[in-house]
């Protein structure tokens, strides 16, 4: 018996960042809007909690108890008092450490595969529950489409999306750490204000109109970014001069993410930038995307 979960990436279509708190996070105003690039959890009962990974990025996900595909099983196991004994094999295709919160997608889809196959029948705020305390992002890999967060980004509104938005997003090489961002984004904003929500950018994405959006993308952590890594410089110039109606840093970096018109657009503005030389990969994507779902297995208790 096996169960696959199938969970998107995400792009931050606005990232407004307040000061440091007392504890150490930053306050967010936080629109995160699910993308269709896919990893697939897949859990399958095993004599101890194991974690396997292929993909291209494979070499770069720890296999130990730090994934958060294996924190996520330990706290449902701990959570209905059985041991966490499963095998989770990650399909990646989300880039690592690339600001698309892979890491959190495969701890929601691990955790949606887990209460699946051990029939643990949580309830939908149970499992947001052990989302948030996995990690900020986790709990909006869950539910997938657009969503306000707030608070560290965890506390989340849903929102209408009126369209679908095409996208192109470029890998580079290696990762940038989100702690170090922030630490940057601190250093660069001593004086952060309070975060708010763009009504502009809602109104854009409820009605679904590119242009619009792309007139109101931001994100704070970007001069934090390009700061750490001044050659992305390069890559938002090649996808600008590609057509890209906006370019902007995905979340904390250090992939770059390119609106464009259409299907057509984003196929053009992709092959730019891959022969541009300033990325490692492009890839075109679709939003919004749903969250975890489960796509092969079904429940059993054992
Ligand atoms: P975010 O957008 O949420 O800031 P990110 O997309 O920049 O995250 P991740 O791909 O989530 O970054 O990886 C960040 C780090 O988390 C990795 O360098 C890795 O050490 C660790 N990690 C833990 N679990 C995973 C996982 N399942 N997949 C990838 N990385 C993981």
């Amino acid at each position: 018996m096996t169960v696959t979960v199938r969970v998107p990436a995400k792009v931050n279509v606005q990232l407004a960042v307040g000061p440091a708190r007392p504890d150490g996070f930053h306050d967010l105003a936080n629109v995160f809007l699910a993308v269709g690039l896919y990893d697939e959890v897949t859990a399958t009962p095993a004599d101890a909690l194991r974690i396997t990974c292929t993909g291209p990025d494979a070499d770069k996900v720890p296999l130990d108890r730090t994934n958060l595909a294996a924190r996520a099983a330990e706290l449902l196991a701990a959570r209905y008092g059985r041991s966490p004994d499963v095998h989770l094999h990650i399909a990646k295709d989300i880039p690592v450490a690339g600001g698309m919160a892979g890491g959190s997608a495969d701890g929601a889809a691990a955790l949606v595969a887990c209460d699946a196959l051990w029939g643990t029948g949580a309830s939908r705020e149970e499992l947001l529950e052990i989302c948030a305390e996995l990690g900020s992002d986790v709990p909006f890999s869950l539910v997938g489409g657009a969503a306000l967060g707030t608070g560290r980004g965890e506390r989340l509104t849903p929102l209408e999306v009126g369209g679908t938005f095409h996208w192109v997003f470029a890998a580079a090489d290696g990762g940038l750490s989100t702690p170090a961002v922030y630490a940057e984004f601190d250093r660069l904003t001593p004086h952060a204000g309070p975060p708010e929500a763009d009504p502009v950018l809602l109104a854009a994405l409820r009605t679904g109109d590119p242009f619009a959006l792309a007139g109101a993308l931001s994100n704070d952590l970007q001069p934090a970014a390009v700061s750490l890594r001044p050659s992305l410089k390069d890559t938002l110039a090649a996808g600008t001069k590609a057509g890209a109606l906006a370019a902007l840093v995905s979340g904390s970096g250090p992939t770059t993410a390119f609106l464009a018109e259409g299907a057509e657009a984003a196929r053009g503005i992709a092959e730019a930038l891959m022969a541009s030389g300033t990325c490692r990969s492009a890839r075109t994507a679709t939003s919004p995307a749903p969250g975890a779902t489960i796509v092969s297995g079904s429940a059993t208790s054992f």
